[in-house]
């Protein structure tokens, strides 16, 4: 089921929403279905963290060791989702 982000034309709220077949949804602000369907983020947020992720693999396997325990701590300091 795809989700997509709204913005709504009355209130200008700004939502995500799951769309099964034709249905519309509705603004959970004020109840219009008169919405704007906007460009899907997501897709482009995840395909920017997977490259930053593989960059960030690559920075680290480059470095030997205690540079690299240490960069390894940075890391995960840093990156702790
Ligand atoms: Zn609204």
């Amino acid at each position: 089921m795809p989700l997509y982000d709204y913005s709504c034309r009355a209130c200008a709220h700004q939502f995500e929403a799951l769309v099964r077949g034709a249905k519309v949804p509705v603004c959970p602000e004020c109840k219009s279905e008169d919405l704007e369907r906007l460009l899907s983020m997501p897709v482009v947020k995840s395909e920017t963290t997977r490259s930053l992720i593989k960059r960030e693999t690559k920075r680290r396997d480059q470095r030997q060791g205690a540079e690299q325990a240490h960069a390894q701590r940075l890391y995960e300091a840093n990156h702790d989702d």
